[in-house]
């Protein structure tokens, strides 16, 4: 068996390890090496090295995943919220729809009120509006719980994706730390 020599990459020491060797301890130091042969070279590198970087280089991919994730989310929100507050895109719109509901009620309060007494006066105006009003009022709050509910739902996986970006670099290095 053909003993090469070589040198501890963590403490320098010199190692004699069969040429066929893929891994070695270091007698010296006790760090276990990997043994990598590059044309002519041989040389040492210590494991733990290996894994330190291995873990970076994953940590790197899931954050620009996470980065990526998050463009996707954000666009796809923005097309959806256009598309439940309309073209101006105002959150307020769905607020305005329930106001104006609310304005039309109490006309047709007073429209219905006015018929009652009026002398030949009609009260069919008065709850027809009232009607219409109801309608109005019930499909803008239900906008805006539909809108509140999209927007719950947009946040929480967006706290989501950043957590899963910013998560994985910091336990890394606090293993690596350690
Ligand atoms: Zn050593």
């Amino acid at each position: 068996m053909k003993l090469v020599p070589l040198n501890c990459n963590a403490c320098g020491a010199p190692l004699r390890v069969a040429e066929s060797a893929r891994f070695a301890t270091c007698s010296h130091c006790h760090a276990q090496l990997a043994i990598h042969h590059e044309g002519g070279a041989v040389f040492t590198e210590v494991l733990a090295r290996i894994a330190a970087r291995t873990e970076s280089i994953e940590s790197e991919i899931q954050a620009l995943r996470a980065e990526l994730d998050l463009e996707r989310l954000d666009k796809s929100w923005e097309k959806n919220r256009r598309e439940i507050l309309g073209s101006s895109g105002e959150t307020t719109e769905p607020h305005w729809i329930v106001a104006m509901g609310c304005v039309a009620f109490c006309l047709g309060i007073l429209l219905f009120l006015h018929g009652l007494f009026a002398p030949r006066g009609q009260i069919a105006p008065g709850l027809i509006l009232i009607g219409m009003s109801v309608v109005f009022v019930l499909y803008g709050l239900g906008r805006v719980a539909y809108f509140e509910e999209a927007q719950r739902l947009y946040t929480s996986t967006r706290q989501r994706i950043l957590g899963r970006g910013k998560r994985q670099p910091e336990m890394a290095r606090e293993e690596r730390s350690a």
